[in-house]
Protein backbone atom coordinates (compact mmCIF):
# COMPACT_ATOMS: atom_id res chain seq x y z
CA UNK A 1 0.00 0.00 0.00
CA UNK A 2 2.68 2.18 0.69
CA UNK A 3 4.44 1.95 -2.67
CA UNK A 4 1.67 2.27 -3.99
CA UNK A 5 0.78 5.79 -1.99
CA UNK A 6 4.43 6.55 -2.94
CA UNK A 7 3.65 5.85 -7.03
CA UNK A 8 0.37 7.79 -6.62
CA UNK A 9 2.69 10.98 -5.40
CA UNK A 10 5.69 10.39 -7.78
CA UNK A 11 3.16 10.63 -10.31
CA UNK A 12 1.59 13.50 -9.00
CA UNK A 13 4.86 15.00 -8.73
CA UNK A 14 6.02 14.32 -12.53
CA UNK A 15 2.72 15.51 -13.70
CA UNK A 16 3.18 18.86 -12.24
CA UNK A 17 7.07 18.89 -12.95
CA UNK A 18 5.41 18.56 -16.61
CA UNK A 19 2.77 21.24 -16.06
CA UNK A 20 5.48 23.19 -14.90
CA UNK A 21 7.77 22.68 -17.78
CA UNK A 22 4.79 23.21 -20.48
CA UNK A 23 3.72 26.44 -18.82
CA UNK A 24 7.84 27.76 -18.88
CA UNK A 25 7.73 26.77 -22.28
CA UNK A 26 4.87 28.69 -23.29
CA UNK A 27 5.90 32.00 -21.19
CA UNK A 28 9.32 31.37 -23.18
CA UNK A 29 7.94 31.07 -26.38
CA UNK A 30 8.67 34.65 -27.51
CA UNK A 31 12.01 34.42 -26.31
CA UNK A 32 12.45 30.97 -28.14
CA UNK A 33 11.07 32.50 -31.18
CA UNK A 34 13.52 35.39 -31.07
CA UNK A 35 16.51 33.17 -29.99
CA UNK A 36 17.15 36.44 -27.82
CA UNK A 37 15.56 38.79 -25.19
CA UNK A 38 14.16 41.64 -28.30
CA UNK A 39 15.60 44.12 -25.58
CA UNK A 40 18.80 43.11 -25.88
CA UNK A 41 18.53 42.48 -30.01
CA UNK A 42 20.96 45.28 -31.15
CA UNK A 43 19.73 46.70 -35.55
CA UNK A 44 22.59 47.08 -36.86
CA UNK A 45 22.64 48.39 -40.50
CA UNK A 46 26.03 47.82 -42.93
CA UNK A 47 26.06 50.10 -45.58
CA UNK A 48 27.03 48.48 -49.19
CA UNK A 49 26.12 51.14 -51.64
CA UNK A 50 24.77 54.68 -51.62
CA UNK A 51 21.29 53.69 -50.62
CA UNK A 52 21.26 50.34 -50.13
CA UNK A 53 22.13 48.51 -46.44
CA UNK A 54 21.83 44.95 -44.97
CA UNK A 55 20.35 44.73 -41.62
CA UNK A 56 21.21 42.52 -38.81
CA UNK A 57 19.07 42.20 -35.78
CA UNK A 58 17.41 38.69 -34.79
CA UNK A 59 15.77 36.09 -37.46
CA UNK A 60 16.86 36.91 -41.12
CA UNK A 61 19.18 39.36 -42.32
CA UNK A 62 16.95 42.65 -43.64
CA UNK A 63 17.97 44.19 -46.99
CA UNK A 64 17.27 48.02 -47.58
CA UNK A 65 17.23 49.97 -50.38
CA UNK A 66 16.22 53.74 -49.64
CA UNK A 67 15.57 56.61 -52.41
CA UNK A 68 13.68 59.46 -53.48
CA UNK A 69 10.87 56.80 -54.99
CA UNK A 70 10.23 54.82 -51.59
CA UNK A 71 11.85 53.10 -49.28
CA UNK A 72 11.96 49.25 -50.13
CA UNK A 73 12.60 46.57 -47.08
CA UNK A 74 13.37 42.96 -47.94
CA UNK A 75 11.91 40.76 -44.87
CA UNK A 76 10.86 41.73 -41.51
CA UNK A 77 12.21 39.49 -39.03
CA UNK A 78 10.29 39.23 -35.57
CA UNK A 79 6.98 41.21 -34.67
CA UNK A 80 8.65 42.63 -31.26
CA UNK A 81 11.78 44.03 -33.62
CA UNK A 82 9.54 46.26 -36.12
CA UNK A 83 9.82 49.14 -33.90
CA UNK A 84 13.87 48.96 -33.35
CA UNK A 85 13.70 48.07 -37.04
CA UNK A 86 12.02 51.38 -38.14
CA UNK A 87 13.91 53.66 -35.29
CA UNK A 88 16.98 52.55 -37.42
CA UNK A 89 15.63 52.96 -40.81
CA UNK A 90 14.61 56.63 -39.56
CA UNK A 91 18.35 57.35 -39.08
CA UNK A 92 18.85 56.83 -42.73
CA UNK A 93 15.43 58.30 -44.32
CA UNK A 94 12.70 60.25 -43.45
CA UNK A 95 10.25 57.80 -45.79
CA UNK A 96 8.58 54.94 -44.01
CA UNK A 97 8.85 51.52 -46.09
CA UNK A 98 6.72 51.43 -49.19
CA UNK A 99 7.51 47.85 -50.33
CA UNK A 100 8.50 45.05 -48.18
CA UNK A 101 9.53 41.82 -50.16
CA UNK A 102 9.33 38.86 -48.79
CA UNK A 103 12.18 36.01 -49.47
CA UNK A 104 10.11 33.55 -48.30
CA UNK A 105 7.04 32.65 -45.65
CA UNK A 106 8.67 32.04 -42.13
CA UNK A 107 8.28 33.92 -39.30
CA UNK A 108 11.83 34.74 -39.08
CA UNK A 109 11.47 36.86 -42.12
CA UNK A 110 7.68 37.98 -41.86
CA UNK A 111 7.02 38.58 -38.42
CA UNK A 112 7.00 41.62 -38.31
CA UNK A 113 4.56 41.80 -42.10
CA UNK A 114 1.57 43.44 -39.77
CA UNK A 115 3.62 46.05 -38.50
CA UNK A 116 4.78 47.53 -41.38
CA UNK A 117 1.93 46.92 -43.55
CA UNK A 118 0.12 49.46 -40.98
CA UNK A 119 2.15 52.32 -41.87
CA UNK A 120 1.31 51.59 -45.20
CA UNK A 121 3.86 48.96 -46.90
CA UNK A 122 2.43 46.97 -49.98
CA UNK A 123 4.21 43.66 -49.27
CA UNK A 124 4.83 41.39 -51.94
CA UNK A 125 6.38 37.72 -52.13
CA UNK A 126 6.01 34.38 -54.40
CA UNK A 127 1.99 32.93 -55.06
CA UNK A 128 3.17 30.55 -52.32
CA UNK A 129 4.19 33.05 -49.46
CA UNK A 130 0.84 34.04 -50.31
CA UNK A 131 -1.05 30.67 -49.90
CA UNK A 132 1.22 29.69 -47.23
CA UNK A 133 0.59 33.31 -45.62
CA UNK A 134 -3.28 33.47 -45.84
CA UNK A 135 -4.04 29.47 -44.52
CA UNK A 136 -3.64 27.18 -41.77
CA UNK A 137 -0.46 25.14 -42.54
CA UNK A 138 0.23 21.62 -40.83
CA UNK A 139 3.87 21.63 -40.00
CA UNK A 140 6.59 18.71 -39.40
CA UNK A 141 6.40 17.19 -35.96
CA UNK A 142 2.90 17.81 -35.43
CA UNK A 143 2.91 21.73 -35.30
CA UNK A 144 0.55 24.00 -36.86
CA UNK A 145 1.12 27.52 -37.89
CA UNK A 146 -2.55 29.84 -38.64
CA UNK A 147 -3.35 31.85 -41.34
CA UNK A 148 -1.73 35.52 -40.56
CA UNK A 149 -3.68 38.54 -40.54
CA UNK A 150 -4.90 39.23 -43.41
CA UNK A 151 -2.74 42.53 -43.45
CA UNK A 152 0.13 40.19 -42.93
CA UNK A 153 -0.23 38.38 -45.83
CA UNK A 154 1.41 39.55 -49.57
CA UNK A 155 -0.87 41.71 -51.28
CA UNK A 156 1.13 40.95 -54.82
CA UNK A 157 2.29 38.04 -55.49
CA UNK A 158 3.88 36.79 -58.63
CA UNK A 159 5.17 33.27 -60.45
CA UNK A 160 8.34 33.28 -61.60
CA UNK A 161 9.50 36.61 -61.15
CA UNK A 162 8.56 40.41 -61.41
CA UNK A 163 10.28 43.48 -61.93
CA UNK A 164 10.33 47.09 -59.80
CA UNK A 165 11.44 50.30 -61.01
CA UNK A 166 12.64 52.41 -58.54
CA UNK A 167 15.56 54.76 -57.52
CA UNK A 168 16.90 54.34 -60.99
CA UNK A 169 17.13 50.77 -60.32
CA UNK A 170 15.72 47.87 -61.82
CA UNK A 171 15.21 45.54 -59.31
CA UNK A 172 13.92 41.63 -59.92
CA UNK A 173 12.46 39.25 -57.76
CA UNK A 174 13.42 35.57 -59.23
CA UNK A 175 12.03 32.37 -57.68
CA UNK A 176 13.02 30.29 -60.61
CA UNK A 177 13.22 26.70 -58.52
CA UNK A 178 11.95 25.28 -54.97
CA UNK A 179 14.88 24.96 -52.48
CA UNK A 180 14.79 26.34 -48.94
CA UNK A 181 10.77 26.23 -49.19
CA UNK A 182 8.74 26.39 -52.39
CA UNK A 183 8.18 30.17 -52.62
CA UNK A 184 11.96 31.05 -52.43
CA UNK A 185 12.48 33.98 -54.23
CA UNK A 186 16.12 35.95 -54.38
CA UNK A 187 16.27 39.93 -54.63
CA UNK A 188 18.36 41.47 -57.53
CA UNK A 189 19.57 44.54 -57.55
CA UNK A 190 21.76 44.59 -60.89
CA UNK A 191 23.07 48.25 -61.25
CA UNK A 192 24.23 47.77 -57.94
CA UNK A 193 25.61 44.19 -57.83
CA UNK A 194 23.89 43.40 -54.83
CA UNK A 195 21.60 40.48 -54.11
CA UNK A 196 19.39 39.28 -50.97
CA UNK A 197 19.40 35.68 -51.15
CA UNK A 198 17.04 34.93 -48.51
CA UNK A 199 17.23 31.18 -46.62
CA UNK A 200 18.26 29.97 -50.03
CA UNK A 201 21.85 30.57 -48.44
CA UNK A 202 22.67 29.77 -44.87
CA UNK A 203 26.46 31.83 -44.43
CA UNK A 204 28.91 30.16 -43.03
CA UNK A 205 26.89 27.37 -41.66
CA UNK A 206 24.79 23.89 -43.33
CA UNK A 207 21.73 24.36 -45.03
CA UNK A 208 18.03 24.25 -43.66
CA UNK A 209 16.12 22.92 -46.40
CA UNK A 210 12.46 23.33 -44.60
CA UNK A 211 11.16 20.15 -46.94
CA UNK A 212 7.49 19.96 -44.47
CA UNK A 213 7.62 23.27 -46.77
CA UNK A 214 8.20 21.85 -50.04
CA UNK A 215 11.84 22.43 -49.87
CA UNK A 216 14.47 20.37 -52.11
CA UNK A 217 18.15 19.68 -51.47
CA UNK A 218 18.76 19.18 -55.54
CA UNK A 219 16.44 22.01 -56.56
CA UNK A 220 18.24 24.25 -54.05
CA UNK A 221 21.54 23.46 -55.75
CA UNK A 222 19.70 24.88 -59.32
CA UNK A 223 19.19 27.81 -57.42
CA UNK A 224 22.48 28.24 -55.83
CA UNK A 225 23.84 27.70 -59.76
CA UNK A 226 20.93 30.38 -61.28
CA UNK A 227 22.38 32.48 -58.44
CA UNK A 228 26.26 32.38 -59.15
CA UNK A 229 25.04 32.96 -62.64
CA UNK A 230 24.34 36.08 -61.80
CA UNK A 231 26.99 37.18 -59.53
CA UNK A 232 30.78 38.78 -60.59
CA UNK A 233 33.62 38.83 -58.24
CA UNK A 234 32.65 42.54 -57.02
CA UNK A 235 28.94 41.27 -55.98
CA UNK A 236 27.17 41.90 -52.34
CA UNK A 237 25.77 39.02 -51.28
CA UNK A 238 23.32 39.00 -48.22
CA UNK A 239 22.18 35.51 -46.68
CA UNK A 240 19.65 34.85 -45.22
CA UNK A 241 21.15 34.13 -41.92
CA UNK A 242 25.55 35.01 -41.46
CA UNK A 243 27.79 37.68 -42.63
CA UNK A 244 28.13 39.67 -45.76
CA UNK A 245 28.82 37.10 -48.15
CA UNK A 246 30.26 37.06 -51.67
CA UNK A 247 30.98 35.07 -54.86
CA UNK A 248 33.66 32.68 -53.79
CA UNK A 249 31.97 31.75 -50.40
CA UNK A 250 29.05 31.23 -52.35
CA UNK A 251 30.76 28.64 -54.60
CA UNK A 252 31.80 26.85 -51.63
CA UNK A 253 28.88 27.01 -50.19
CA UNK A 254 27.21 25.26 -53.47
CA UNK A 255 30.48 22.89 -53.49
CA UNK A 256 29.76 21.53 -50.10
CA UNK A 257 25.87 20.63 -50.45
CA UNK A 258 26.76 19.00 -54.06
CA UNK A 259 29.54 16.90 -51.95
CA UNK A 260 27.43 15.78 -49.32
CA UNK A 261 24.19 15.38 -51.01
CA UNK A 262 26.34 13.07 -53.55
CA UNK A 263 27.83 11.28 -50.81
CA UNK A 264 24.44 10.26 -48.91
CA UNK A 265 23.18 9.50 -52.18
CA UNK A 266 25.77 7.01 -53.05
CA UNK A 267 25.36 5.38 -49.86
CA UNK A 268 21.71 4.83 -49.47
CA UNK A 269 22.31 3.29 -53.22
CA UNK A 270 24.60 0.98 -51.42
CA UNK A 271 21.57 0.73 -49.04
CA UNK A 272 22.91 2.18 -45.74
CA UNK A 273 20.75 3.49 -43.08
CA UNK A 274 20.43 6.69 -42.23
CA UNK A 275 22.33 5.88 -38.61
CA UNK A 276 24.98 4.68 -40.90
CA UNK A 277 25.47 6.81 -43.36
CA UNK A 278 25.89 9.37 -40.07
CA UNK A 279 28.40 7.57 -38.72
CA UNK A 280 30.34 7.48 -41.95
CA UNK A 281 30.92 11.32 -41.22
CA UNK A 282 29.55 12.40 -44.90
CA UNK A 283 30.43 16.08 -44.00
CA UNK A 284 33.67 15.28 -42.10
CA UNK A 285 36.06 17.93 -44.38
CA UNK A 286 33.32 20.63 -44.29
CA UNK A 287 32.37 20.39 -40.24
CA UNK A 288 35.23 23.02 -39.39
CA UNK A 289 33.00 25.26 -41.77
CA UNK A 290 29.89 24.53 -41.35
CA UNK A 291 28.74 22.73 -38.24
CA UNK A 292 28.42 26.27 -36.25
CA UNK A 293 24.75 26.92 -36.69
CA UNK A 294 21.55 25.99 -36.28
CA UNK A 295 21.32 22.88 -38.57
CA UNK A 296 24.36 20.76 -37.39
CA UNK A 297 26.07 17.58 -39.72
CA UNK A 298 23.77 14.96 -38.50
CA UNK A 299 21.04 17.03 -39.17
CA UNK A 300 22.05 17.87 -42.45
CA UNK A 301 22.33 14.73 -43.24
CA UNK A 302 19.16 13.59 -41.60
CA UNK A 303 17.62 15.70 -44.30
CA UNK A 304 19.11 14.89 -47.84
CA UNK A 305 18.28 11.51 -46.25
CA UNK A 306 14.68 12.14 -45.78
CA UNK A 307 14.12 14.08 -48.93
CA UNK A 308 16.02 11.00 -51.26
CA UNK A 309 13.74 8.72 -49.30
CA UNK A 310 10.51 9.90 -50.05
CA UNK A 311 7.97 7.75 -51.88
CA UNK A 312 10.25 4.98 -51.43
ZN1 LIG B 1 13.70 30.25 -43.65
Amino acid sequence: MIIILHLYDLTIHLQNEIKMRILLFFLLIPVLLLGQDPDKVEIIPQKLTDNIYMIKGSGGNLGLMIGPEGTLLIDSQFAPLSEKIKTTIKTLTDSPVKYLLNTHWHGDHTGGNENFAKDGALIIAHDNVYKRKSTDQIRPFGRSTDAAPKLAQPVISFNDHLSMHINGENIMMLHDHVGHTDGDAIVYFPESNVIHMGDTYFQGKYPYIDLGSGGDVESLLKSLNRTLFLCDDETQIIPGHGNLSNRGELKNYRDMIQEVFTRVKQAMGAGLSLVEIQNSNPTKNFDEVYDGGFIKKDKFVEIIFKNLDKGE
